[in-house]
């Protein structure tokens, strides 16, 4: 890894992205990866590279939905396993979902060394390996597992492609989406957008996932009831038009 200081004022974007970078030189990570990190990384700037209220709230739903569900599923790929390998470990736990390897870019090969990758990070079972379902689109992403994705009610999926995202809400199923673009198809098909950084959402949620477990399923329904995905998008737009205001406002 470059070497980074720690009083670097974008420090931990500098390492994420170097995460990334290793992420592909191990072989888990595409590289057309590295280009949608720089997309994310643009989205980010315009965030204030923080967690903002509306995203906030969106990860706390998104909580009570995965506890909530039957089936929930974590679906994984290259860039969250080389960005959040051990978040994704400790929510699929604390949410009883079982992680998926799901790739755009698939090779059997990588989907085995991000299986093994999540093991090492302490993952008892991944999923993915079997592929014996699809979904009825054209690329990698389309494979899936019959006891995983296939039948499950809920699903996460930490950076999203428009046409799968919308696929899988055709199919009635729930699917969380993160993403830092409030405006990609990806964000505005999802059933919940949580408009932050995969690395920031999921500590948060993992933290949340603690507390909120403590509920009973009346409570969780509670917070869920009153959310409104459309509301939540609109307000990270807004948010974003807030902080380039106050940009204008500061030069
Ligand atoms: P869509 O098909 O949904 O319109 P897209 O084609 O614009 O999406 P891709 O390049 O397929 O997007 O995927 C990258 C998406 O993931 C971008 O929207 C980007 O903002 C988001 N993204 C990248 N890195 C991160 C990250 N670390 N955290 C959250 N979102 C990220
Ligand atoms: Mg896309």
């Amino acid at each position: 890894m470059s070497d980074i200081p720690k009083d670097h004022p974008r420090y931990i974007s500098l390492m994420t992205r170097e995460r990334i970078v290793e992420g592909v030189d191990i072989g888990i990570t595409s590289q057309q990866g590295l280009v949608a990190q720089g997309r994310g990384e643009c989205f980010d700037y315009l965030v204030g590279e923080r967690t903002t209220t509306s995203a906030f709230l969106a990860e706390k739903v998104a909580v009570c939905m995965l506890l909530l569900a039957k089936r929930p599923v974590l679906s994984v790929n290259g860039n969250a396993a080389a960005l959040v390998p051990e978040f994704l470990v400790e929510l699929s736990e604390l949410v009883g979902a079982p992680l998926e390897v799901n790739l755009f870019h698939r090779s059997d090969e990588r989907v085995e060394r991000i299986i093994s990758y999540l093991k090492q990070k302490g993952a008892s079972e991944v999923l993915g390996g079997k592929g014996d379902a699809r979904l009825s689109l054209d690329h990698g992403r389309a494979i899936v597992d019959s006891d995983g994705i296939y039948k499950a009610d809920v699903v996460l999926v930490p950076l999203e492609d428009g046409d799968r995202c919308q696929k899988l809400v055709d199919m009635g199923k729930t699917v969380i989406a993160i993403d830092l673009n409030p405006m990609s198809r990806t964000s505005r098909t999802a059933s919940v957008t949580i408009v932050d950084n995969v690395v920031r959402a999921l500590a948060n949620m993992v933290g949340l996932a603690t507390e909120l477990k403590k509920l009973d399923p009346f409570e969780l329904q509670n917070i869920v009831k009153e959310y409104d995905n459309g509301r939540i998008l609109s307000e990270s737009v807004r948010e974003i038009r807030d902080g380039l205001d106050g940009m204008i406002i500061d030069m």
